[in-house]
Order: structure tokens, then C-alpha cells, then sequence
């Protein structure tokens, strides 16, 4: 019953991270999203911002860490959660590390870039002296599916662009 319960929880926040993640698309942005939560709170909410700052560091994740220390007024993101709809990159592992965030939730795995042990470990890494609970593959079809559409339609219109 908590189980269940809990599985809704997690469901509920990943889903506000893909509603912003879609809004992403739209905006010509790769849709990876990203919440954080604090003892229950909403503390940090960002998508994907590279394109339109121009930025390498501008992920979700990032911008969302960036968010919820300023409302905390503390640098340790201590009794926070982050969820986010995609294994989070070498840099944003590293951050989240570094946050000292007690837990993260992701959606999609990424085979590519996932440095939650898919192609890099950075956030177990043995070295590093914090460890957070993670737990991967939460709606991971839906995240992925985002990710899907959005490179496809890109194609797709670059082709189109090359034909003509
Ligand atoms: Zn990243």
C-alpha cells in the first residue's frame, strides 16, 4: 500500500518534469526536465535552456540546483529530491554530487551520456565520498518517447531543408 502510494508520488513530480520538458520542445530545446523538492516542497523547477542562453552548462539539472540552493540560502541541497526525465550527463552527476543531494529519480536511461552508470558512473563513483539513492527507468518510456519525437521531427525538418 505505501509502496503504491509512493510509486504515485514519484509518478506525480517526474510528470510535472516532463510537462516542462515538453514545453522545452516546443521551444526548439532538447526536452529534458527537472524538479526539486524539498521535504515536500517545490524548491527548483527548469528544462533544457542550451539553446536559447547559448550555454553548455544550461541543463535542467543545473539550472534547477541553481534554483533550489538560492531558495535555501544554502549551497547542501540536504533533504531535497531531484527528478529529472533523463539520466543526468557526467556534469550534471557531478553537480548533483557536489549539491550533496540525498536522492534523484530519473526517467529514460541514456546509453549515450548517462552517468548514472549506463555510460559513465560519476554518481556511485567509489571515489566520491557522497552517494546518493538513485532510482532510474520512472516513466522512462514517456521520457524517452519526448526525446524520440523531438530528434525525429529535427531530422525530419533538416532533410526537408536539404531537399529544397
Ligand atoms: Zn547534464
Amino acid at each position: 500500500m505505501t509502496a503504491d502510494r509512493d510509486y504515485f508520488l514519484e509518478e506525480q513530480r517526474l510528470r510535472l518534469a516532463l510537462t516542462l520538458a515538453r514545453e522545452a520542445a516546443e521551444a526548439g530545446e532538447a526536452p529534458v526536465g527537472a524538479v526539486i523538492f524539498h521535504r515536500g516542497q517545490l524548491v527548483g523547477k527548469a528544462a533544457n535552456q542550451r539553446e536559447q542562453l547559448q550555454d553548455p552548462t544550461a541543463h535542467a539539472e543545473i539550472i534547477a540546483i541553481t534554483q533550489a540552493a538560492a531558495a535555501l540560502g544554502s549551497w547542501r541541497l540536504d533533504d531535497c529530491e531531484m527528478y529529472v526525465t533523463l539520466e543526468p550527463c557526467a556534469m550534471c552527476a557531478g553537480a548533483i554530487v557536489l549539491a550533496r543531494l540525498p536522492r534523484l529519480v530519473f526517467g529514460a536511461f541514456d546509453p549515450k551520456a548517462g552517468a548514472c552508470g549506463s555510460a559513465l558512473e560519476v554518481i556511485n563513483c567509489p571515489a566520491l565520498n557522497h552517494h546518493p539513492v538513485v532510482l532510474g527507468g520512472i516513466l522512462a518510456n514517456e521520457c524517452g518517447e519526448t526525446l524520440r519525437d523531438f530528434f525525429r521531427a529535427k531530422r525530419g525538418r533538416t532533410k526537408r531543408v536539404a531537399i529544397e
